[in-house]
């Protein structure tokens, strides 16, 4: 058996996170290092590992992560933009192998990411 994400033991309620919003298939909660005024992880509560291993199956939750950022993003008052993010593998820049989407914003984002 592979060991449960920190993610999932978020998601268990074993560590603590603040969480943003909740429904039977995904958690929002804000990222611990943030690196913009909002910075927020979506995470399907299935956890897949990453976006190189999804399958046609997963197609209907992806799509739903990113419904939740949106919702998420006006949430949170993001009315003049954000950016969502998706790292893959080890040169993607992931570190947490349970798939998420950032949700950036509340500040200018440059272009392109190192
Ligand atoms: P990535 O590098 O794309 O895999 O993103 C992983 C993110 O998870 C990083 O931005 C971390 O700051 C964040 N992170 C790691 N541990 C926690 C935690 N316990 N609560 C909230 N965010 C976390």
């Amino acid at each position: 058996m592979t060991e449960k994400t920190i993610f999932s033991r978020i998601i268990e309620r074993e560590i603590p996170a603040e969480i943003v919003h909740e429904d039977d298939d995904s958690l929002a909660f804000r990222d611990v290092n943030p690196q913009a005024p909002v910075h927020v992880l979506v995470v399907p509560k299935r956890p897949i590992p990453s976006l190189a291993d999804l399958d046609a199956a997963d197609a209907e939750l992806v799509g739903h992560l990113f419904v939740v950022a949106r919702q998420v993003a006006e949430q949170l008052g993001l009315a003049n933009g954000w950016r969502a993010v998706v790292n893959c593998g080890p040169d993607g820049g992931q570190s947490v192998d349970h798939l998420h989407v950032h949700i950036l914003g509340g500040r200018k984002l440059s272009w392109p990411p190192g």
